[in-house]
């Protein structure tokens, strides 16, 4: 856990959490607050509407569960009748990742208290969750599409709500939640405390406020559109057929440990997370084709240390917290800026420092130029030599351009569509040596100081297997199905 230092003006100490919350959070580890913390949290105390932009990774689930959940606590009871447990906080997000992470943290926070807590998502039988809104609970986490259709099925009654907190709420219109989000505004008392929470802040999130929120107060921590001062971001010039090699050079020069490796599609996902497994990546591949449970494993996998490289779309781009984190990749640039700040948000968590590198091939160039309109800053690229492998040619995944897809919406309820066409690069040279140099590195921020460290393992646990290129992996199709498709036509 990535402390920060304790200052007479950050400590939670001087917060007066209730003990129950106190021991939470000691037992979380966390000495003092982080920036959005320290802002927010006596605000949202004393029960007004705040807009708050912060970045990912900056601690602002607590920022806000934690001042929600001392609030609630004068509803603290230990009866079985669900009808002394209504919902009095509704968290709404725009990603199942994202709920079931942020219900975890607050079901931390609220460990030593009676209060109840639980996250409804789609994706999963809604009979479980069903019955467990049955029982009654105090905090309910929600995505919108799955709460609409539990309000629907009449499993909950919002009529006692105090508090909503819209997180993430620029991702949630991206996504086109608007008319969800306001008809489950309309279920709600109007008199109530709203807390909304934006990585950016559009003229549509002000909007958003102006019809939702009474009088915020406004708490910026970070510039809109800015990313953690801790990562340093570094853009290569690559063609589309030399990314794979320049990806798996920059891993083994770097020392990498482990990444997130960004893709614009679900099929450029899904091939090249296939490539990497075949060169001994320990490697899953998260995208919306990707079913829930499946999803949830190759996050664990990768929080447990198992999986070296997670291979996303944007699905995974937003929020999800696994910390330490040392790289991300953007294999492919994305089509929104604002997606560039999520996806590298993944790294330089909690203080950390990060290291976020993207491949720029031709028809990129406008890509970047947004990014550099949006960061008002201006961007060098990189080039990097790069050792090409023939053999490997046939095989390798090539990156995405806009051009050869386009960019449409739809698919899973909540993701943006994943399209799957591929680009060609005329340029097949086979080696390069093109000049360094090197970009511009992030100044630091002394909030977020202190240096990644690697997770440390225990003595008696085993150390990392060394990649096996002929283990077996769910990426890997096995060739007998392919071989008995064709026998058959024969
Ligand atoms: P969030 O931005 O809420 O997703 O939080 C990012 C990470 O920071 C999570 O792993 C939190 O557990 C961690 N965190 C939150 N508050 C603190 C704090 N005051 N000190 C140390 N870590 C924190």
């Amino acid at each position: 856990m990535r402390q920060y230092a304790p200052d007479m003006t950050t400590s939670f100490s001087n917060l007066q959490l209730a003990p129950a919350l106190a021991r939470a959070v000691a037992e979380m580890g966390y000495e003092s607050m982080t920036p959005i913390q320290a802002q927010a949290i006596p605000v949202v105390l004393t029960g007004q509407d705040v807009m708050g932009a912060a970045q990912t990774g900056t601690g602002k689930t607590a920022a806000f569960s934690l001042p929600l959940l001392q609030r609630l606590l004068k509803h603290e009871n230990a009866s079985t009748s669900p009808a002394r447990h209504p919902v009095r906080a509704l968290v709404l997000l725009p990603t199942r990742e994202l709920a079931d992470q942020v219900a975890q943290q607050i079901k931390q926070y609220a460990v030593h208290t009676n209060l109840r807590s639980m996250v409804v998502f789609g994706g999963m039988d809604m009979k479980p969750q069903t019955l467990e809104l049955k029982k009654g609970v105090e905090v309910l986490v929600a995505t919108p599409g799955r709460l609409l259709d539990h309000i629907e099925a009449k499993n909950v009654v919002l009529n006692q709500v105090e508090y909503v907190v819209l997180d993430e709420a620029d991702r949630m219109l991206d996504i086109g939640f608007l008319p969800d989000l306001q008809r489950i505004l309309s279920h709600l008392p109007k008199t109530r405390t709203t807390l909304l929470f934006s990585a950016t802040f559009s003229p549509e999130i002000k909007r958003l406020a102006g019809s939702y929120l009474q009088n915020p107060v406004t708490i910026e921590v970070a510039r809109p559109n800015e990313t953690a001062a801790t990562i340093t971001q570094q853009f290569y010039s690559v063609s589309v057929d030399d990314k794979y090699n320049a990806l798996r050079h920059l891993i083994k020069a770097n020392d990498m440990k482990q990444a997130f490796v960004f893709c614009n599609s679900k099929l450029g996902c899904a091939r090249l997370a296939r490539s990497l497994e075949r060169d001994g990546f320990r490697t899953s591949a998260l995208h919306g084709d990707k079913s829930q449970d499946e999803r949830l494993k190759a996050l664990d996998g990768f929080k447990k240390g198992e999986v070296d490289l997670l291979v996303c779309t944007d699905v995974a781009a937003r929020g999800l917290d696994i910390k330490d984190v040392p790289a991300v990749f953007n294999f492919d640039i994305p089509f929104n800026a604002e997606d560039y700040v999520h996806r590298i948000g993944r790294t330089g968590r909690a203080g950390a420092l990060g290291h976020a590198i993207s491949f720029v091939s031709g028809s990129d160039q406008r890509l970047v130029t947004d990014i550099e309109k949006l960061l008002k800053t201006k961007i060098t690229l990189e080039n990097v030599t790069v050792e090409q492998d023939r053999s490997r040619e046939r095989r390798e995944p090539r990156g995405e351009s806009r051009e050869s897809r386009g960019e449409s919406r739809g698919g899973d309820r909540g993701e943006r569509s994943e399209t799957s066409s591929r680009s060609r690069d005329s340029d097949s040279r086979r080696s390069r040596e093109v000049g360094y140099v090197p970009a511009p590195r992030i100044k630091s921020d002394p909030f977020f100081d202190k240096p990644y460290e690697a997770p440390v393992r225990s003595a008696d646990a085993p150390a990392p297997a060394a990649p096996d290129p002929l283990r077996k992996s769910a990426n890997i199709k096995p060739k007998r199905v392919m071989a008995a498709l064709f026998k058959s036509t024969t």
